[in-house]
């Protein structure tokens, strides 16, 4: 049998959909894939050059769990110069990918009797954790309106003596929404009145398309308060690579890195070493990246908009929209089944986000602008022929 915690622990629909979406390409079925959050560009060849170098010159120990000294320090001053913060190596944890982070700092924090407030939809990996250390997650719904930014209103309301942690995520996954300024002021406020922490992902700081970046570190008397979550993932298309890092005071930092001890030991060294090169080299392939996911959500922005009952925000970062459906008259969960099986084109329900996703599709546009083409045609063909879901 196994423990009672397991049945808290919820999981990424996303490599479920990919699993049943390959299993049907395994029958000679075409699929589309929109479903997985992870840029098709190849890591850029400086970073990748510079892990090989770190191979061959015998980086291939266990390194100190928070991290190498020069890791630290390079992402250190890295977030000192992008934010506007003054940060040292003795508040970086780095970890095989974002998610740890998330996972350490919630299982530092949350324990029984805790809340935790968390976006709605949001990653799931937010509402699972917190489940699974025991604490009480509280949804705090993003709102279509707002161009998928919260209610003022709401927040407060949610935020109660037992409020442990805050957790915020901009650019979003899966609304592609961005915070405000005020948004953070008002959270880190409220952290602030509460003794709470703040957790801020922002995993997808450089890849925004139109406004300038707002970060937690916006409001610099949060810092003291805030693990301001950072990765090499998207921004450097190094997803496989499985490396991120947290940004917190030194003292949780300790704590968060003991984690790391107990779990992993540490951080691979030769990706830390490609990290440094990802930040410091040259920045052009993530910039061209980044331009072509530009003209890509334009694309398929414009062609759901196109589709009867489809309504899609043009997101202002990340590489997803989320499109609203209801005037399809289908529901989310039946509607992106019924497009996989018939019209060979994986997205997400927004249920896979949590129940505010309801109504509402998620599609990555981390495919080529042809298939992305292809696919907007297969699902305007598919909503012809089957009209509103009886
Ligand atoms: N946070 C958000 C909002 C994400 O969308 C993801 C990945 O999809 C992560 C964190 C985790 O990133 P990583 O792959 O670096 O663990």
């Amino acid at each position: 049998m196994l423990a009672k915690r397991m049945s808290r622990l919820g999981t990424e629909t996303a490599f479920e959909v990919l699993a049943r979406a390959r299993a049907m390409e395994a029958t000679g079925k075409e699929i589309i894939h929109l479903e997985i959050g992870e840029p098709d560009f190849d890591t850029p060849r400086n970073i990748v050059d510079a892990a090989t170098r770190a191979l061959h010159d015998g980086c291939t120990h266990y390194g100190p769990s928070a991290g190498l000294p020069e890791a630290r320090k390079a992402f250190a001053d890295f977030i000192t110069k992008d934010r506007g913060l003054d940060v040292g190596p003795e508040n970086i944890v780095i970890t095989p990918g974002a998610k740890p982070i998330l996972f350490f700092s919630i299982l530092a924090l949350a324990a029984a009797g805790d809340e935790v407030i968390y976006p709605d939809p949001g990653f799931p990996i937010y509402e699972s954790v917190i489940n699974f250390a025991g604490a009480t997650p509280v949804p705090l719904p993003l709102i279509e309106d707002r161009g998928f930014s919260f209610d003022p209103e709401r927040l407060k309301a949610l935020v109660t003596p037992r409020t442990r942690l805050i957790i915020l995520n901009s650019p979003q996954n899966p609304t592609g929404g961005m915070l405000t300024r005020a948004d953070f002021r008002l959270a880190a406020d409220l952290a602030a009145a509460h003794d709470a922490w703040i957790l801020s992902d922002e995993v997808y700081s450089k890849m925004i398309y139109e406004d300038s970046y707002v970060s937690i570190y916006s409001c610099p008397d949060a810092k003291d308060r805030t693990i301001l979550l950072e990765g090499h993932s998207k921004t450097y298309a190094m997803t496989g690579w499985r490396l991120g890092y947290g940004v917190m005071p030194a003292e949780l930092a300790q704590q968060i890195a003991k984690l790391q001890t107990n779990c992993t030991s540490c951080t691979p060294g030769f990706t830390q070493i490609a990290g440094i090169e990802a930040l410091n080299g040259p920045q052009e392939e993530s910039e061209r990246m980044m331009a072509e996911f530009k003209a890509r959500r334009d694309v398929i922005v414009d062609g759901l908009n196109a589709i009867p009952g489809f309504r899609c925000l043009r997101p202002k970062g990340s590489f997803y929209v989320f499109p609203n459906i209801t005037q399809t008259g289908w529901g989310s969960d039946r509607l992106a089944s019924a497009l996989l099986e018939s019209a060979g084109v994986a997205v997400l329900s927004g249920t896979c986000f949590g129940r505010h996703g309801e109504g509402y599709l998620r599609l990555s546009f981390a495919n080529s602008r042809q298939n992305i083409a292809k696919a907007l045609g297969k699902i305007s063909e598919f909503i012809h022929k089957a009209g509103k879901s009886a």
